[in-house]
This record gives structure tokens, C-alpha cells and sequence, in this order.
């Protein structure tokens, strides 16, 4: 054994995980300690708007990362940089570790020790406590008991999502310190039970999986891409000059605009829900119709097989063949409808969430349906 205690450190990264986190890996850093009373997580904007002037300093003059400042009235202000363009994986991975590196300052109780105020990221005052706070994020974002130790840095990297740096680290920790000598990391390992067997028989990583509606490339690069996540649904619209109040696959109007300003706190909060959705409905390949630039179909009327398509309905069936709002919204009153034609996916109209003409012709399928029939091809699989 070093000179660290990696005991008293991985009994406190151990007890954060067991009291806090469910069991899932990667895990939702921001989240979770989000949850603990006396820590206020902030952007470096936010710093410096509420506090920078106050106190006189801004956040960036501390660290480029991240720091603490444990404040006598607001408790520990942990303030993160979100703000550094383009958000590249690697980005988001640091923001994580340093999120977690913080934690460990607080909960390794390093500002009892040092007696100031103020922790910086990196800070070379007192690189022993850094080292503590790196082994803390280390054994916080990929515990010793859930990795793999024959399994490559990269893999492990992906599945944890952490860097590959950060991957070595913890695989150097795991090969040098077994973990059959600590009673809390059988704990552990019982609560991630799941996930352990996922990772060993093994799904692949959540960043890997590819959907026809997810473009694969949002998730490892963020550049300057506006879109709109569906809190209900997990759909993705693609910002395209419209105007979007409601989701256009089911509805609702529960979105979040995810822009660079929000891409860490959506990746943190919203994100594996869209993969984990995936992972259990299987690949959605929610039709999309093919329009010409009038929005009418391009190709043969789904209804009847019609190819022979000219106005705006379907000369042998009599389907509406250009797609608009119909002004029906479901449960509730009707009310004239929106200008203008939609997309060739839409469900529904994103300016004021009534049914596209589409889908009460029945050219589209509900959403629902098309999860409900994945899962029963799905299911012979499994048997
Ligand atoms: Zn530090
Ligand atoms: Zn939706
Ligand atoms: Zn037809
Ligand atoms: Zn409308």
C-alpha cells in the first residue's frame, strides 16, 4: 500500500454509490450529486453572474475545469465550465471527472484539512489531495468491482463513459488492488449486479448503438447543433427554421431545446434515456414518407399503392397526399388548423400539436405501434 488510503477512499467513493446512485452505468454524475443537499452545482456563467461579482473574481481565473468554494451561508458552490466550444466527447468526459474529482474534495473532507475557502481543479498546492480526489472520481465513475480487467481502455472508457486516460487509471487500480479485500465492494458489485452482467455477456456500449433517428454523430460531437429531445417519447427533432412547441412523433409538448449551452446537463440528465429506450424497444424505424418541395408524396400512396399521384388527394382512394395539420387535437377540442404542410415523418404538427393529416389517414403509424411491434419481433429472440 502507498501512501494514499485507498481504503478510507474507496469506502467513501463506495458509500456516495450505495447510498445514491441506481444501478447504472454510465453513471449520471450531475445527478447525482445534484441530490446531496449542501453542494450547489453551477455553470462558470452563473459564477459569475450571481457570485463572481461579489466576491470579485471570475470562475475562469480559477481553473479552466472546475472548483469549490464553500461559501458560509450557501454551503459548497461547486462551479463547472460548460462553456468550451465544440463539445467533443472528450469535453463531456472531463466535465464528468472533474464534477467527480470536486466530490471527492468535499466528501474526503480536503477543506477541513486545508482550512481555506477555496479548492481549484489541479491546483499544485497540494498534490496529494489532488491524487485523493483522482482516485475518488476514478473508483465513482468506474468502480473497481464492475471492470473487467480483461477488457481494452477503450471499451471500458465507452461503457463508463470516461476517457481513455482516465480508463488507464482505473484498469492500473483494478490489476494492482484486488478488490476481494473490501466488504462494501461486494456491496457494490450486489447493487450493479445488472449492469456487471451486461458488461461481461455484453450489450454493447449505449454509444454504439446505432437508430435510424439518432443520428450517431450528435452524441460524440456537438457542433452547434440545435435540436429538440422529447421528455416523452425520447425523439429527436433536428432544429430545421421551424417552429417547435410540441414533438412531431407523439405529441406532447414536454421538449427541451438542447443547444451548446445546455449539451452537458442534457448528456448528463436526458441522454442514456434515449439509448436506454433504444436498448429495450429495440432499433424504432418509425416510417418517414418521402415528399417533393410541395410536400406531396413522392412516392405511392401507402393506401392503395396508387403511383400516379398529381393535386392533393390520391385519385383511386381519395388520401389527403400532402401532409398538414389537421387541427384535431386528440382529447381535447378542435381548432382550425396550421398553415402551411409538414414533414414527411410527422405525426403531428410541432407549432400547436394537433394530428398530421398523415397520420389520420392512417399513411403513418402511430408511434406506439410501431414500439409495440418492434417488441413482439423482438421477443421470439429472447426465447
Ligand atoms: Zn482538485
Ligand atoms: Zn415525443
Ligand atoms: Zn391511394
Ligand atoms: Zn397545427
Amino acid at each position: 500500500m502507498g501512501k494514499y488510503d485507498y481504503t478510507k477512499i474507496n469506502l467513501i467513493a463506495h458509500r456516495f454509490l450505495l447510498n445514491s446512485c441506481s444501478p447504472q452505468y454510465p453513471i449520471n454524475i450531475y445527478s447525482e450529486i445534484s441530490k446531496i443537499k449542501n453542494i450547489q452545482l453551477i455553470t462558470y456563467e452563473e459564477w459569475d453572474n450571481f457570485l463572481g461579482r461579489k466576491i470579485g473574481r471570475l470562475a475562469s481565473s480559477y481553473s479552466p475545469d472546475a472548483f469549490t468554494y464553500n461559501h458560509p451561508q450557501l454551503g459548497f458552490i461547486l462551479a463547472y465550465n460548460n462553456k468550451t466550444s465544440p463539445y467533443h466527447r472528450q469535453r463531456i468526459q472531463r466535465i464528468r471527472f472533474s464534477l467527480a474529482h470536486e466530490l471527492g474534495h468535499i466528501l474526503l473532507g480536503h477543506f477541513d484539512k486545508q482550512g481555506g475557502s477555496l479548492i481549484k481543479n489541479g491546483s499544485p498546492k497540494d498534490p496529494f489531495m489532488e491524487k485523493e480526489a483522482d482516485l475518488f472520481a476514478a473508483e465513482t465513475l468506474a468502480p473497481r468491482s464492475l471492470i473487467n480487467p480483461y477488457r481494452g481502455q477503450n471499451e471500458i472508457a465507452k461503457y463508463f463513459d470516461i476517457s481513455t486516460s482516465a480508463a488507464r487509471i482505473s484498469l492500473y487500480y483494478k490489476r494492482n488492488y484486488s478488490s476481494n479485500s473490501f466488504n462494501e465492494d461486494k456491496n457494490l458489485f450486489n447493487h450493479f449486479k445488472y449492469i456487471e452482467r451486461n458488461f461481461f455477456l455484453h450489450t454493447p456500449p449505449r454509444n454504439l448503438i446505432r437508430n435510424n433517428d439518432f443520428d450517431p454523430s450528435l452524441t460524440y460531437e456537438f457542433l452547434g447543433v440545435i435540436f429538440h429531445f422529447c421528455k416523452s417519447c425520447h425523439h429527436i427533432d433536428i432544429v430545421e427554421n421551424r417552429n417547435y412547441k410540441f414533438c412531431t412523433l407523439c405529441g406532447s409538448n414536454n421538449l427541451l431545446l438542447v443547444s451548446k449551452d445546455n449539451y452537458f446537463e442534457f448528456h448528463e440528465a436526458e441522454e442514456q434515456t434515449a439509448f436506454i429506450d433504444q436498448e429495450e424497444n429495440g432499433d424504432m424505424h418509425y416510417t418517414k414518407l418521402k415528399l417533393d418541395a410541395d410536400g406531396r408524396l413522392e412516392e405511392k400512396c401507402p393506401r392503395c399503392e396508387n403511383e400516379d399521384l398529381r393535386g392533393s388527394y390520391c385519385n383511386i382512394c381519395g388520401a389527403g397526399i400532402i401532409n398538414k395539420c389537421s387541427g384535431n387535437h386528440i382529447g381535447s377540442l378542435w381548432r382550425p388548423a396550421c398553415i402551411g404542410h409538414l414533414l414527411g415523418a410527422d405525426r403531428f404538427c410541432p407549432q400547436c400539436g394537433a394530428t398530421s393529416t398523415f397520420l389520420e389517414e392512417g399513411l403513418l403509424e402511430e408511434y406506439t405501434k410501431t414500439k409495440k411491434n418492434n417488441l413482439e419481433k423482438k421477443t421470439p429472440k429472447l426465447a
